[in-house]
Parts: structure tokens; C-alpha cells; sequence
């Protein structure tokens, strides 16, 4: 039998080997490594996908959340809204940019933004909201709509775990995460719901001025070639990765599909247990289960990793430690007690093996072993 993993990358590869080889193929063939043609192809395709009217590649998603900030034109000092339980990509940039990152609790059950906590932190420095559609379901954006323009705010969607599910608000219009606030970001990593086979990212937008501005800015901020209009950066999507993603991007719906296979039949097979909290899922939003976090409760959880290690069933802690507590954020002054939702889901969150190449009989041992373990 094959080893379980978190994510199965080789088995997804093995099934579109022949198109993904060649597609990487013509490209060293063209020798176009650099700003190939399927890097823009890719950009539109994409853009078609999201009905989004600007997608603009990058080096990968920590790169895009930078050319976002950038591109507002925060100011040092200014503040930025993030949430406490979160990857620290967003985060890390708004403290390179020399702004403060302003933390704000999650919701216990759906992991996302607590969005009744917001307004209590804005003050006239705020210039920004950074939701993160935490695991693959989108944050409650009707809400964060509203409170950023109540507050003359942008909003930066990080939809670096979420890229495929869809919002729907109030009045039925739907939206694909990301191309919903100001700017969205994504991230290509290998692991992510559309990964390519090393880095990559991208920004969306559908303002014009914005889309120009951030283009500029991933290429060292020239417009034209040795012309630099303003400091950017150099972040760029490889032609090679944009010719295996436009390979990709066909199968991501089926990709969705089947993780939403897998998620169901944790739901299923879980709910009823009382040592396990299920992911809630967001009536308004589609989960596309980046991750499938379940919270355990009166359990050992590294007994229960250990466990299930022991029987090949490996687990993750996404994330051990909440961002105001992490050593190399302690300059903000936050201490133990801050945000407690943040704090208690580090202790009880683990995740469960998910991806598009889960075998029934393994998704069957998984399930079995881990009622074995509650017996
Ligand atoms: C993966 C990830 C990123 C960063 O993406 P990279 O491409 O690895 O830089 C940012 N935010 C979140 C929430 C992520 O999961």
C-alpha cells in the first residue's frame, strides 16, 4: 500500500504527466523562461476563471501581499488589520513595510476574522482590513465589505488556502475569494488547492489604476524596460510553472470536488463524536478544505498524533503558535491572554490528511483508526 500523506502530489502529477510534461517542454523548447507566453495565457485563463478583470502573476504569495501593500501606498506607521490565528505571511509583510499589524480574534468554530470584533480596533491610523479565508472557506466578506467602506478602509483578500471557493451575498451575487475586496492574493505553492511545482503567486483586482500599479511594482517599479517609475520589487511567475499551471487550472474544479469527497466523509464519519468538533462550514461560502482542521476535545492531541502515526496516518498542527505570541513578533507588546480564541484553538487544532488523490480505502483506514482510538 502506498504511505499516506497530507498531500499527495505524485499521484496528481501521474495523471496529467503527458500534458504537464509537455507543456513544460515547450517551454524549454522556446527557450522563453522569462515572461514566456503562458505567463499572460495563464493571466487570462485565470481571469476568466475568477471573472475577475485583472490577474497579475508573481514570484508567490508573500511577494503579492507586499506588492498589494505597496501599491495602497501605506504609510510607515499606518495600521493593518490581520487575525490573530493566521500564517504569518501577511502578517510578516505588514512589519517589513514598517506598518503595524493590528490583530484581531477568530471565530471558534469557522476559524475566520471574528467580524464583531473589528470596529473596536480601527482608530484614524487604520487603513486596512486583511482577511484570510483561513483553510478554504471564505471569511464573512458582506460584513468586512461593509465595515471598510463605513471606515474608508481597503481590504486585501488572502486567498493564498481559499483560491476556488465562492461567496455568496445577500443579494445572490456570487463571488470567487479573492476578487472581492481592493486587491486578492494568491499562492501556487505545491501544497495549495491550484499548486504549480515550486513557487508561484498572484495578485487580482478589478480597478485598472491598481492592476497597472502593481504590474510596475513586481518589476523592479518600471513601466518600460530601465525606466523605474518607483521602488518595486523583482517578483515574477516562471514560465515554466504559468505553462503547468494553465494545465492545472482545466482540473481544478474536479480537484475541489474531490476534496469536498473527502471533507464530507470526516463530516460524516465525526460528527457525532464528542471528542471531535468538525470544521464548520460558512452558509455563504463554499470550502474548497485546503486544510480539514478538526478541533479535539478532552483528548490528548499528541497521543492521538502519535496514534494515528503509528498505524501511517500522518497529521498537522496548522498553527501551534498564534501570531501575537510568536518570539519574533513580541515588539508589539502582546502577551498570553490577548486573544483567546487565537490561544485555545493553537492548543486543540490538528489536521487530517486532505487532497484530490485520496483512495477510498485509505480515507477507510483513516476513519476506522481514528474511532479505534475513541473506543
Ligand atoms: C501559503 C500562504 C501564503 C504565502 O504563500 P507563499 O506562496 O508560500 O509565499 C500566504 N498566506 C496564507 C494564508 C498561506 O497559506
Amino acid at each position: 500500500m502506498k504511505k499516506i500523506q497530507m498531500v499527495d502530489l505524485r499521484s496528481q502529477y501521474d495523471k496529467i504527466k503527458v500534458e504537464a510534461d509537455a507543456a513544460m517542454q515547450e517551454v524549454i523548447s522556446q527557450s522563453a523562461f522569462i515572461n514566456g507566453p503562458q505567463v499572460r495565457l495563464f493571466a487570462d485563463e485565470l481571469e476568466g476563471y475568477l471573472n475577475c478583470r485583472y490577474v497579475i502573476p508573481c514570484g508567490n504569495g508573500t511577494d503579492a501581499l507586499q506588492i498589494a501593500m505597496m501599491a495602497l501606498n501605506f504609510k510607515r506607521g499606518d495600521e493593518v488589520i490581520v487575525p490573530a490565528f493566521t500564517y504569518i505571511a501577511a502578517v510578516e509583510v505588514i512589519a517589513l513595510l514598517g506598518l503595524k499589524p493590528v490583530f484581531v480574534d477568530v471565530d471558534a468554530d469557522t476559524f475566520q476574522i471574528d467580524i464583531s470584533k473589528i470596529e473596536t480596533v480601527i482608530t484614524a491610523k487604520t487603513v486596512a482590513i486583511v482577511p484570510v479565508h483561513l483553510f478554504g472557506q471564505c471569511a464573512d466578506m458582506d460584513a468586512i465589505t461593509k465595515i471598510a467602506k463605513k471606515h474608508s478602509l481597503k481590504v486585501i483578500e488572502d486567498a493564498a488556502q481559499s483560491l476556488g471557493s465562492i461567496y455568496t451575498f445577500p443579494d445572490k451575487e456570487k463571488c470567487q475569494s479573492g476578487t472581492i475586496g481592493d486587491i486578492g492574493i494568491t499562492s501556487f505553492f505545491p501544497t495549495k488547492t491550484l499548486g504549480c511545482f515550486g513557487d508561484g503567486g498572484a495578485l487580482f483586482t478589478n480597478d485598472h489604476d491598481l492592476a497597472e500599479k502593481m504590474r510596475m511594482i513586481s518589476s523592479h517599479g518600471q513601466k518600460k524596460k530601465y525606466h523605474h517609475h518607483s521602488v518595486g520589487i523583482n517578483s515574477r511567475l516562471d514560465t515554466i510553472q504559468a505553462a503547468l499551471l494553465r494545465v492545472k487550472l482545466k482540473y481544478l474544479d474536479q480537484y475541489l470536488q474531490a476534496r469536498n469527497f473527502v471533507a464530507e466523509a470526516y463530516d460524516k464519519a465525526f460528527d457525532d463524536n464528542p471528542h471531535i468538533s468538525i470544521p464548520k462550514r460558512i452558509a455563504e461560502s463554499t470550502h474548497v478544505f485546503h486544510q480539514y482542521t478538526i478541533k479535539l476535545k478532552g483528548t490528548d492531541r499528541e497521543e492521538f498524533s502519535k496514534y494515528l502515526a503509528s498505524y501511517g496516518i500522518p497529521t498537522m498542527v496548522y498553527y501551534p503558535v498564534p501570531v501575537h505570541l510568536q518570539v519574533g513578533y513580541q515588539s508589539y507588546g502582546h502577551q498570553v491572554g490577548d486573544f483567546p480564541v487565537s490561544e485555545k484553538l493553537c492548543q486543540e487544532v490538528i489536521s487530517l490528511p486532505i487532497h484530490s488523490e485520496m483512495e477510498p480505502e485509505d480515507l477507510n483506514h483513516i476513519i476506522k483508526t481514528i474511532n479505534t482510538f475513541f473506543e
